[in-house]
């Protein structure tokens, strides 16, 4: 698979090329900041078909244990592009509504962090659902 896509003001355009590694809704609470209120679409892709293909993105991470992402954002527009995660580094953790063509998604493999879910968000039916992370224990 090809994906091409890139911020809402196009100063920063990607390519990922390879097999997806992971498809999620994440309802965390951080990704509530960074989706706007909804839970993320994340589709992992493999780190090494990854390339900035225009432009170049801040990145932020808040350095510490709890939360060890860097998150990729365009620094004209603010649109966040992608993930990283020193715990998982070989993918990364594109945001779907930054794909020139989202339909690409397909749809969840799993929904993640109901945890911390709201009220007002929909959990897709027939869908895996995690309290917290598919790697972590249910508790
Ligand atoms: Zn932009
Ligand atoms: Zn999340």
């Amino acid at each position: 698979m090809q994906i091409e896509g890139g911020c809402y003001c196009g100063s920063v355009r990607y390519r990922a090329e390879g097999e997806p590694l992971f498809r999620v809704h994440c309802y965390c609470r951080i990704c509530q900041f960074m989706s706007g209120g909804s839970p993320n679409v994340v589709m992992g892709m493999p780190e090494d078909g990854f390339v900035y293909t225009e432009g170049a993105p801040e990145g932020y991470s808040p350095n510490n244990s709890a939360d060890p992402a860097t998150r990729e954002f365009c620094p004209k527009c603010g649109t966040h592009l992608l993930g990283r995660s020193p715990e998982r580094p070989q993918a990364v953790f594109l945001k779907v509504g930054t794909f020139d063509d989202p339909s690409l998604f397909g749809g969840p493999e799993a929904a993640m962090f109901l945890c911390e879910k709201q009220s007002f968000h929909h959990v897709p039916e027939g869908v895996p659902t995690f309290e917290r992370g598919p790697t972590q224990s249910e508790d």
